[in-house]
């Protein structure tokens, strides 16, 4: 099979033949269909955050395919089903975090194309009880973004305790903030997106933004105290300024949900105005299954949009350079049938 592989972190990605590998316990193997490209794989393949991965990997956690095969504890997931892979790829299951929904924050998880290999790839296998099942009537193409993209940012959405008419700020128009963008519209936010390309601030607009702001020669916090001020502000753009940019445009009592997570990422936090303005800083990783499944029926109902272009493995490093400079169209999806 094919498949793309980190060979280390300064080094370009190699698109490599390997021994399609067997499914034991309660894995499944899945034959890839498409696989999306998100920014996280990036910094997988540059070892960008503290705990870093181990070259040689698989990167990839957008996955979408068939279950060809299932190990001898998988039996309840059918041969023939088409499954989404996600970033959590597997986690105990009974740790208080585990049996309260929350199993996005399990000590024991590992996490697919970084602990454990990805779906950049032909074939990957995946824990049977961490697969979710896509939905009749979803383009592949469009499942792959929602599996990251999508259910990222409806969970900060969710986080960030998003009610009509408030008006939310959704920094960098990117993958995830294209998608953010549109679940705080299906919430019911006023919508503040901004960004510092031509290509993403139109995106914004295409998408229904109610306002958009250009960081490059715009005041950020400035320009949004002009209209009130944000009640939840979602950071999904790879830059420190940004977050100070968002965390400064927050209304007294406002909500600022921290996504994107550049290398180095840091917000010094003043402490004076978090207490007096009542602000509340929260970070927010991925979402849960039931999540994606919500975000799945979503789009199945017609509510959300996927704006992505598909890219052949081989050209995975030429996806990336699109990625970091900022033109790539929202986002790039390796078609792999
Ligand atoms: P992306 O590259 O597709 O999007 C980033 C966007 O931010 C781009 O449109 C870019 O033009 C814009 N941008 C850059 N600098 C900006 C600035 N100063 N102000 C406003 N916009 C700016 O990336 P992505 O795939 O959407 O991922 C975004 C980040 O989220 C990455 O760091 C990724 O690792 C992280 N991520 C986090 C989670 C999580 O669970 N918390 C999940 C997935 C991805
Ligand atoms: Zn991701
Ligand atoms: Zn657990």
């Amino acid at each position: 099979m094919k498949a793309a592989v980190v060979p280390g972190f300064t080094e370009p990605l190699a698109v490599e033949d390997r021994e399609i590998p067997a499914p034991t316990g309660r894995q499944a193997l899945v034959r890839m269909e498409t696989s999306g490209l998100c920014h996280t794989d990036i910094h997988a393949a540059r070892g960008d955050w503290p705990v870093k991965p181990s070259p040689p990997f698989v990167p990839g956690h957008e996955g979408i395919g068939i279950v060809e095969a299932t190990g001898p504890e998988a039996g309840h997931l059918a041969v023939g089903a088409r499954v989404a892979v996600p970033w959590l790829g597997t986690a105990c299951g009974h740790c208080d975090h585990c049996v309260s929904g929350w199993e996005t924050l399990c000590l024991q998880q590992q996490n697919t194309g970084y602990s454990v290999d990805g779906t950049h790839s032909e074939y990957a296998l995946a824990d049977a009880d961490y697969v979710v099942a896509v939905p009749e009537g979803i383009d592949p193409l469009d499942a792959a973004p929602l599996t990251c993209a999508g259910v990222t940012t409806y969970k900060a959405v969710k986080v960030g305790g998003t009610r009509p008419g408030q008006r939310v700020l959704v920094s960098g128009i990117g993958g995830l903030g294209h998608l953010a963008l549109q679940y705080a519209r299906i919430f019911g936010g006023e919508t503040i997106a901004v960004d510092i390309t031509d290509e993403k601030l139109a995106l914004a607009r295409e998408l229904g933004a109610d306002h958009v702001i250009d960081a490059r020669d715009q005041d950020v916090a400035e320009e949004v105290a002009r209209l009130g001020g944000a009640d939840v502000a979602i950071s999904t753009a790879v830059d420190n300024d940004s977050f100070r940019a968002a965390y400064s445009a927050l209304r007294r009592g406002g909500t600022l949900v921290l996504v994107a997570l550049p290398a180095e990422g840091s917000l010094e936090l003043p402490v004076f105005e978090t207490v007096l303005s009542g602000k509340t800083v929260v970070g927010s990783i991925v979402g849960t299954r039931q999540d994606l499944a919500e975000v799945f029926r979503l789009h199945r109902l017609g509510r959300t949009r996927v704006i992505r272009e598909t890219r052949r493995l081989e050209d995975i490093n030429l996806a990336i350079d699109e990625v970091l400079s900022g033109k790539a169209t929202a986002r790039l999806v390796f078609d792999l049938r």
